[in-house]
């Protein structure tokens, strides 16, 4: 027999990230009886932006058996979406209830700090080992392991794993350190955001909406929070960002001042924060695993904010992400069949939110999605995506295939009224 070169590992898995998809995978790995350490740069509770949830989010709570937590923490209750003309003259709502293909009808506006700590608890509580305050600066894979090293305050120490899981967010550790990440080519993106009190925002049956305000060529998202809270951001072309010269604070205020459907509702408002701004956020990473390791989260690629899909997919991708490292650690291999399917199945997940992300900036998509009818349920079978949905049917598959050929075909004749978009 011959004898190990390297020393045994002291865990079976090192999770590095304590956001959503960190959690979640440590969770999962923890409940399947694994020994997990997840390494967390920040000392949470932390500002995080990606405040509003998906309905089908609910899905993975369960699994995870958070959702008790997650419901009972005082969260704003989300049952729709509205979409509004940066002019204020027409808006389209999705009500989450009345999506025939929609399975469930409400989800969670969060502040992230107290919505990452409970998800982190919860993977303590599950027996995860968690470390805050530690920043992974590398890894080292060989035959049988992963060396990780991180700063802890003045030192740097190094654990040994059997498995990685890089849950590092927009840092996108591994991949950065393989040089895979890829730009999305004509998708790059600038975000001003900060909390306001005082935003008037959509009451009675419509509380907690989400308001996504689309300009010519840019949008807003207006989230209410618990505490009369409301979080508002501005995504704008990063070249169009660059050429106004401008500086945060005066590109946002101006955006607002001239988009009708955002200054109607902040006559009252004051900023509770400083403006924060982030660029650049969407980008893929050419593969998701590799030998020991695999990238679940923003890590593994992270799509622009428009449908509030990041937290959802952050989730159910730290869960599968785990379910494929269990397979191969209970296989004895480096790499599995079951991390490949990982790999397909997050891809397809993000492409089919690519699908509406890149049109929503185009005009004969908005045309039609700001006009909608429901004809045949194919507004139904849009409702339930946009809910969170990503296993889809046949029913729901050849309705949204029509709908999108509804909108190419907007391209070449008029399929509704031409209206302008902005
Ligand atoms: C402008 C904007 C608006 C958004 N709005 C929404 C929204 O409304 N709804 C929604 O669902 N999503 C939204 N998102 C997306 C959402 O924020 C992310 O998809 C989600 O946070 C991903 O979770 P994660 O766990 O992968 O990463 P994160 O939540 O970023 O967690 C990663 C963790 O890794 C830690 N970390 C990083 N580097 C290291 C290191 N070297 N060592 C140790 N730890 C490290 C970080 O401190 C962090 O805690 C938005 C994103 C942007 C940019």
């Amino acid at each position: 027999m011959v004898a190990p070169t390297h020393s045994s590992p002291d865990y079976d898995v090192v999770i590095i990230g304590g956001g959503p998809a960190g959690a979640s995978a440590a969770t999962t790995l923890a409940k399947a009886g694994r020994r997990v350490l997840v390494l967390e740069k920040a000392r949470f509770p932390r500002f995080h932006i990606g405040e509003s949830l998906l309905p089908y989010n609910r899905a993975v709570f369960e699994e995870l058996g958070v959702w008790e937590k997650i419901e009972n923490a005082g969260f704003m209750v989300k049952r729709g979406a509205q979409f509004w003309m940066g002019d204020g003259s027409r808006h389209n709502r999705l009500d989450f209830s009345q999506g025939v293909f929609t399975e469930f009808p409400e989800a969670r506006q969060v502040e992230r700090a107290t919505f990452d700590q409970i998800l982190l608890d919860h993977a303590r509580g599950a027996g995860a080992e968690v470390r805050e305050g530690c920043t992974v600066t590398r890894h080292q894979v060989d035959a049988d392991g992963v060396d990780v090293s991180y700063r802890n305050g003045g030192g740097e120490e190094t654990v040994r794993a059997s498995f990685l899981v890089d849950a590092s967010g927009l840092a996108n550790l591994t991949a950065n350190a393989g040089s895979l990440r890829d730009a999305y080519d004509g998708h790059r993106k600038v975000a001003i955001f900060s909390h306001f009190a005082g935003v008037e925002m959509p009451g009675g049956e419509e509380t907690g909406d989400i308001v996504i305000v689309r300009r010519a060529n840019s949008w807003f998202w207006l989230i209410p929070l618990a505490g009369g809270k409301t979080s508002v951001g501005l995504v704008i072309d990063t070249a169009d960002y660059q050429k106004l010269g401008r500086k945060p604070a005066e590109v946002f205020d101006d955006a607002v001042a001239t988009t009708a459907a955002v200054r109607d509702r902040f006559h009252h408002a004051e900023a509770l924060d400083e403006l924060r701004v982030t660029a650049d956020f969407s980008y893929r990473n050419r593969s998701l695993v590799g030998d020991r390791v695999v990238r679940a989260g923003d890590a593994a690629g992270f799509i622009d904010p428009v449908f509030s899909s990041g937290v959802m997919l952050a989730m159910t991708s730290g869960v599968d992400a785990a379910k494929a490292v269990d397979e191969a650690l209970r296989e004895n291999v480096a790499i599995s069949p079951a991390m490949k399917r990982y790999e397909q199945r997050v891809w397809r997940n993000v492409g089919l939110y690519w699908r509406f992300i890149e049109p929503f900036y185009q005009t004969h998509f908005a045309q039609l999605f700001f006009q909608p009818a429901n004809k045949l349920h194919m507004v139904c079978a849009v409702n339930s995506v946009l809910a969170g949905r990503t296993d889809l049917p046949l029913s729901v598959r050849w309705r949204l295939n029509a709908f999108f050929f509804l909108a190419w075909l907007n391209q070449r004749v008029p399929v509704v009224e031409r209206i302008k978009i902005g």
